[in-house]
């Protein structure tokens, strides 16, 4: 059965039908038996639980957004709540969905031709195929829309690709990559399903990470690696194509930031009606109160931005700006909020042991990627002045 959260202090989530509460509920459960118990050890050893990709498959959670065969529609609200929820109890689960059914899936099914969505998105959806999503070069991480140095040259039927690719994400075990390369002709940026076993391909785990150690990022090299035309993303003709595909992830990176604020405010909460100094539980002192308030606050006023922005995608509705502000706005909120919660702990919030550790350096990663604070200020600045700052 659905309970609420009581860190859903306006009840957002009645929002949901009962279908989708069901689904939550159920989401809920098994992240709670399975994931939390286990989890800050992945961390600890920097090793992604493979074992999880195909109980999430199993749950939905790879094929809610695009799944058109699954029995009820799946808004846009409902699957930012389902990023929220992979995020509350750990950002590097909801990282690795965020990868796999938001990127990659969501680039197959913006820009793929009807016969490439037809043959890869039922294997990523069912667990059968990772995937990965390969813009950001060492040489470009924010100016990816003009920098890319990685090329697409045509060859007869066949392109080849060449260049380097950084933090991308699952690519250490993925099976295949999307790799967004410039095409040497016509100088736009064009995609392509590369499978990880050809040629020329290779992929290196970026070591020493502070935040989400679980995720497996990687430095990727293209030695002439060839794939064949019908391995082009069809539908992907400028880097329009790919900023679509971003807007939408952006979206639920948003949620997720919420949901990863959520987790270290509620190890505090915890935390302070355990924990007793001068002979009371420190959630009894008035300024861990105000601590926990705050926390509450920006939660609250983040969720309703986040829904207000997914309601304006399932209205056709959502722009640019609308997400970046969003993944702006709550990744600060959540920021400050991972900071306040594990301030609230004293000393155990540093140890992974009480989780709130975990999530106050998993911040740090989602408050970057996908657009740092400052590209997705940058674009609604573009919105509210009619100047762009960034070219
Ligand atoms: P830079 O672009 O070098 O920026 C450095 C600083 O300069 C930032 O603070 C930035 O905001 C600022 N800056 C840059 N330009 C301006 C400007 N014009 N005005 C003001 N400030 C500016 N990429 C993928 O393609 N696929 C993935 O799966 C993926 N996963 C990731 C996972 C993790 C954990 C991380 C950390 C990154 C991942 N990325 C991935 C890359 C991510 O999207 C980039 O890190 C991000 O876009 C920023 O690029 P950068 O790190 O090169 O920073």
């Amino acid at each position: 059965p659905f309970e609420p959260l009581a860190s859903d202090f306006y009840s957002y989530e009645s929002l949901l039908d009962d279908r989708e509460r069901a689904a939550i509920a159920e989401l809920r459960e098994w992240l709670e038996a399975e994931v939390r118990p286990v989890i800050n050890g992945y961390w600890e050893r920097a090793e992604f639980p493979t074992q999880f990709v195909k109980p999430l498959a199993d749950l939905g959670v790879l094929s809610y957004a695009w799944d058109e065969t699954r029995p009820f529609p799946n808004s846009a609200v409902f699957r930012g709540f389902v990023a929220m929820e992979l995020a509350r109890v750990d950002a590097s689960i909801a990282t690795f969905v965020g990868v796999q059914n938001g990127l990659v899936t969501g680039a197959l099914s913006r820009c793929g031709s009807d016969e490439q969505r037809a043959e890869w998105i039922p294997k990523l959806a069912s667990g059968e195929l990772v995937g990965a999503f390969g813009l950001t070069e060492p040489l470009s991480g924010s100016d990816s829309a003009q920098g890319l140095r990685t090329t697409a040259t045509r060859d007869g039927d066949e392109w080849v690709l060449t260049g380097a690719k950084r933090w991308i994400g699952n690519a250490t075990f993925s099976d295949l990559t999307i790799i967004w390369a410039k095409d040497v002709e016509d100088g736009h940026v064009k995609g392509f399903i590369v499978p990880t076993s050809t040629p020329g391909y290779s992929a290196t785990k970026i070591e020493g990470k502070i935040s989400l150690r679980p995720v497996q990022n990687a430095d990727i090299t293209l030695d002439h690696v060839r794939v064949p035309e019908s391995l082009r993303l069809q539908r992907a003709d400028s880097f329009r194509d790919t900023a679509s595909v971003l807007r939408l992830t952006r979206a639920e990176v948003a949620w997720a930031a919420v949901g990863t604020a959520i987790g270290a405010y509620e190890a505090a909460v915890r935390y302070a009606g355990e924990r007793v100094q001068f002979g009371r539980t420190i959630g009894s002192h008035q300024l861990i109160q105000d601590l926990l308030v705050k926390c509450l606050g920006n939660i609250t006023a983040s969720i309703g931005m986040v829904v207000r922005v997914s309601e304006l995608l399932d209205a056709g509705e959502q722009r640019d700006e609308h997400s970046a502000l969003a993944k702006a706005y709550a990744t600060s909120r959540m920021r400050e909020t991972v900071a306040w919660a594990r301030e609230a702990m004293g000393g155990n919030g540093i140890v992974l042991d009480h989780d709130a550790a975990r999530f106050f350096a998993d911040a740090e990663a989602l408050y970057s990627y996908e657009g740092t604070r400052e590209m997705n200020t940058l674009i609604v600045g573009r919105k509210i002045t009619g100047t762009a700052a960034f070219v």
